[in-house]
């Protein structure tokens, strides 16, 4: 008669197995959007603008965009229908500074700064300016240092 001890096992709370949740490390690379290039017209889709005329919010990934999608500048000059399968994912490589247009090309760099050329914009100082800004009193005065953060991907 040992019957009774046998039961007792199954009670009491479920605890679940404590496995440790280590995915977020390859979750975190979703800083910079990726952008995707019309390869008939050089048309370039980026998720931080959207196409907010076309109906695509702002902030909508080229994964996410419908399969309906068609390169609007193809579609409006009658180029034909370019579809997502027509676009190729595109890195820019060249920069305009907003406050005077002054453009930073990768391939280029700044060598008599001690930029090499090929030197990624992203991999620039933090505290990189403008060097047309910089020698500008005017802009200076008025909007101070225009850092990396006044510079804008070139689309073309
Ligand atoms: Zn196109
Ligand atoms: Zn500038």
């Amino acid at each position: 008669m040992v019957k009774a001890a046998t039961i007792a096992k199954k009670s009491g709370p479920k605890k679940k197995p404590a496995t440790a949740v280590k995915k977020s490390a390859a979750a975190k690379k979703e800083s910079v959007p990726l952008r995707y290039k019309c390869r008939l017209c050089g048309y370039v889709y980026s998720p931080l603008r959207g196409e907010p005329h076309n109906g695509i919010p702002v902030g909508t990934a080229f994964e996410d965009l419908p399969e309906t999608y068609v390169c609007p500048v193809c579609g409006f000059q009658g180029k034909g229908r370019i579809g997502k399968g027509g676009f190729d994912e595109w890195v820019p490589t060249r920069y305009i500074c907003s406050m005077c247009n002054y453009i930073y090309d990768e391939k280029r760099g700044e060598p008599h700064r001690g930029i090499k050329p090929g030197t990624k914009f992203t991999d620039l100082p933090d505290d990189y300016v403008c060097p047309v800004c910089a020698l500008d009193p005017k802009i200076r005065v008025q909007f101070g240092k225009v850092l990396k953060q006044g510079f804008q991907p070139l689309y073309e």
